[in-house]
């Protein structure tokens, strides 16, 4: 007979952001489903980096940390990133970030994605109010008189105030909600692998636009560098194959040699980069977060961060209508959570699309703007003070839990 669980949210997508939203949701005593048709995370390699890697900024770490899983993290393995440097192949055009100029001890933190995962799904283990699901995909959802009920493909009924897609940028739950998404391909892929260099990074994340796309280098605990360098599909059909001296040859051309001759020490992989934008984030008993929401190219490293914003968001007018006895899955709710998130996310949406169609252009005269834009910009303090503190999630309208725990809400 087919076993049947009520909850009060059901989130189907254990990746970090739903794994979050999940870990947040429980901390203020809800029951919540986490369903993912993938194996619980991996565990910890102390040996080999994960391949996918993450720059989290400094609002993501303090969400993490007032759930409790950054101390993990740093017990672990992580690297902090102080300064970040950005220029432009086609210009005389940089800038640089540090955190010693803003005040602050460090930009941000490079995290596995693996890693990040595994901590949060061994922290939701222990919590009695949550019930995990691996291997497990739903097939049929529907809302019947306020009753959002899922049906998984092993037969097992779901039931809960309401239904929650964080199952990333093909969500089923946005398909079965109806909700339409707008979505281009940037014809581009990610190149991705862990790299040996020559020169130390010292703790430095740096990004080189090149006409093709940027490729950024982003330190790592053992002294390596994670790279994710965007280019033309073409050009990312052909990179993986290389053999690694001629790779190394084409990265450190590609690089400018700025960390001297680089070597892959892994695998490198290609990853299809998309934009696209969810026209609604909620339907009947039912909202979406992170990535089947809202995808991004990675030129800023931006995307999980979003989403991690979008869990600390929901999870907080959620539980402040439970606090005060109103249905936290009615659309007054979900439409607070829709307001408060889709103005903050197309904001960075429009940025990053803006950047990154600029520095694909090739023009001379835009190339020598965009040059002097980059130098007057890094002449001017206040400007990359304000530059930096929203990329460092620092501005805008966060969420308590996206807070230092020792400062209070506006
Ligand atoms: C090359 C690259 C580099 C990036 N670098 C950065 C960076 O430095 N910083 C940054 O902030 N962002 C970065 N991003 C973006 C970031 O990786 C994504 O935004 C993030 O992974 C989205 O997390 P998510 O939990 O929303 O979705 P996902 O990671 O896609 O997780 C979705 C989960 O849902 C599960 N799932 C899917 N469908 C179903 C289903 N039907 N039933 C059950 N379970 C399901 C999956 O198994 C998975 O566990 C990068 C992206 C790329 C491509």
């Amino acid at each position: 007979m087919a076993t049947r669980i009520d909850c009060e949210v059901i989130v189907i997508g254990g990746g970090m952001v739903g794994a979050t939203l999940t870990a947040a949701l429980a901390r203020s005593g809800m029951e919540v489903a986490l369903i993912d048709r993938a194996p619980p995370p991996p565990a910890f390699d102390a040996e080999h980096y994960g391949l996918r890697v993450s720059a989290l900024n400094r609002a993501s770490e303090y969400l993490l940390d007032n759930l409790g899983i950054w101390s993990e993290l740093l017990a672990r393995r992580v690297s902090p990133f102080r300064r970040m440097e950005v220029w432009d192949a086609l210009s005389d055009g940089y800038i640089c970030f540090d955190s010693a100029d803003i005040g602050e001890p460090h930009l941000g933190h490079i995290v596995e994605n693996d890693l990040l995962t595994r901590v949060l799904h061994s922290h939701l283990a222990h919590i009695t109010t949550v019930t995990l699901r691996y291997h497990s995909e739903p097939v049929r959802f529907h809302v019947h008189a306020g009753i959002a009920a899922l049906e998984l493909a092993d037969g097992e009924l779901i039931r809960g105030g309401m239904l929650v897609g964080a199952d990333g940028a093909r969500s089923w739950v946005r398909q079965a909600a109806g909700i339409r998404e707008r979505a281009a391909s940037y014809a581009q892929c990610a190149i991705v692998a862990e790299v040996r260099s020559e020169q130390p990074h010292r703790q430095t994340a740096r990004q080189r636009f090149l006409g093709t796309g940027p490729l950024a280098f982003l330190p790592l605990a053992n002294g390596n560098c994670s790279i994710v360098w965007s280019c033309d599909e073409p050009l990312a059909e052909e990179l993986p194959g290389l053999d690694p001296a001629v790779f190394a040859q084409r990265l450190g051309e590609a690089f400018g040699w700025r960390l001297g001759a680089v070597a892959p020490a892994g695998p490198v992989r290609a990853f299809p980069l998309a934009r696209a934008h969810a026209e609604s984030y909620v339907a009947d008993r039912c909202v979406l977060v992170g990535d089947a929401a809202h995808t991004v190219h990675p030129l800023a490293g931006q995307g999980v961060n979003l989403g991690l914003a979008d869990a600390a968001a929901l999870a907080q007018v959620v539980a402040e209508a439970r606090g005060t006895g109103r249905d936290p899955g009615s659309p007054r709710v979900l439409r607070s959570y829709e307001r408060w998130r889709k103005g903050e996310n197309l904001l960075m949406l429009g940025a990053l699309d803006g950047m990154q169609k600029l520095f694909a252009r090739r023009e001379p005269w835009l190339c020598w703007l965009r040059g002097a834009g980059l130098r007057i910009t890094d002449h001017n303090p206040l400007l990359k003070r304000q530059l930096a503190s929203r990329a460092m999630g620092l501005s805008g309208d966060l969420p308590t839990l996206a807070r230092p725990a020792s400062r209070p809400a506006a």
